[in-house]
């Protein structure tokens, strides 16, 4: 059977190795040399020699897929991406008071600040909504960041708005000593990172590397250290690095099921292989989009988004017919973030070329059918 392609933002498409893979050890997780242990992986306990060995291969491939180095701690935390936006200043800040630089480039980082403003200072170094769009990123010289911002938040991917950072702003050149952090929940390992640029990391799985469940935190270990007093134990990196993570219960099905993504980035080629998938999927859609005048996209072209890209359609009240003729095409998800509306195609890893042909395909059709 052929199965329909699906465009979610997220929670996503899974490659299929890996579906197939978990449905094979789904009742019997068979270790490294074949041999059935009789369980489900959720069923196993988390302080067994089984959990234990499926945890530190997914923890030591995440560290070599994303070429993490080792003075950057790995947790794997839970409660999402957007507990962070929490537990972030709980962690970096010194103070209540300290000042932290926000970078607002879509609904993402806009939350961020806003959450993050009942722990510490809360500053917008620059907001690039114009007439209630995002559709750029201003030139980082032009930031006003704080002298005394201990650090800077910016939002790689912003998934509603396909708004994208390709090069991470670098605060030193910038005059800034604030660190980076950056959340990079949407495109997470959809290309290199680079790591001298950043203080501190973090990313649901369910997008790019699993299924919900999951948060992870990359940490430069010199940041540690740091927690304010109220910050919850299971939510205090420094503690959680110490337990590996495993200070109470750790969501391990979902640990389980991103070490089998990552397997898969591995044996696909890694993340150059996937930088160079990515490109050309979303160069595909984006060439369709502004070749044909009946539907667009509005964000700069030089920080448009390799994995989400939104799309509007010249007549609206098509919409509903859009995506019920797309259904019965095999291709779902595609309905826009209520915020914003229109349409929406996340290219995240595992969408296949052939599923983003699929797409421009039905995009062709469908114009065709019903441009005026
Ligand atoms: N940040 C970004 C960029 C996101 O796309 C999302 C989820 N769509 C979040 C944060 C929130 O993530 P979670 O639902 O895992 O809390």
């Amino acid at each position: 059977m052929q199965r329909p392609y699906n465009f979610s933002p997220g929670p996503s498409t899974l490659p299929i190795a890996v579906l197939e893979r978990a449905a094979l050890e789904l009742l019997n997780w068979p270790d490294e040399d074949g041999k059935p242990c009789g369980m489900s992986v959720m069923e196993m306990s988390h302080r067994g020699s089984e959990f234990i060995s499926i945890y530190r291969k997914a923890m030591a491939n995440l560290r070599t897929l994303l070429a993490v180095p080792d003075h950057f701690k790995i947790l794997f935390l839970q409660g999402g991406a957007l507990l962070q936006n929490s537990v972030v200043p709980l962690n970096l800040c010194t103070s209540p008071e300290s000042v932290v630089a926000f970078v607002r480039t879509g609904a993402w980082s806009g939350k961020s600040l806003i959450e993050a403003s009942r722990y510490c200072l809360a500053k917008c170094a620059v907001n690039a909504e114009i007439n209630g769009c995002f559709t750029s990123i201003p030139n980082p010289a032009t930031w006003e960041i704080a002298n005394d911002a201990e650090y800077v938040h910016i939002c790689s991917n912003e998934t509603i708005h396909g708004v994208e950072f390709h090069e991470l702003p670098d605060l030193k050149k910038l005059g800034s000593k604030a660190e980076l952090v950056v959340d990079c929940s949407s495109d997470i390992a959809s290309g290199p990172m680079d790591w001298t640029r950043i203080g501190l990391a973090f990313a649901g799985a369910q997008k790019n590397l699993g299924i919900a469940g999951l948060t992870l935190v990359f940490v430069r270990e010199d940041l540690l250290g740091r927690a304010q007093k109220i910050c919850p134990e299971v939510m205090n990196y420094t503690i959680q690095s110490e337990n590996e993570s495993m200070l109470n219960t750790p969501p391990t099905y979902a640990i389980y099921m991103a070490g089998l993504v990552f397997e898969w980035l591995l044996s696909e080629g890694g993340l150059l292989a996937m930088q160079k998938k990515n490109k050309e999927k979303a160069r595909l859609l984006y060439a369709t989009i502004d070749n044909s005048s009946y539907y667009s996209n509005n964000v700069d072209s030089e920080c448009r988004s390799l994995m989400n890209v939104p799309f509007y359609i010249q007549d609206k009240a098509k919409l509903e017919a859009f995506l019920h003729g797309a259904t019965q095409h095999g291709l779902l998800g595609l309905k826009g973030h209520k915020s914003v509306g229109g349409l929406r195609a996340s290219l995240f890893n595992a969408m296949t070329l052939a599923g983003t042909e699929s797409l421009v395909a039905y995009l062709k059709w469908f114009e065709l059918e019903n441009a005026s």
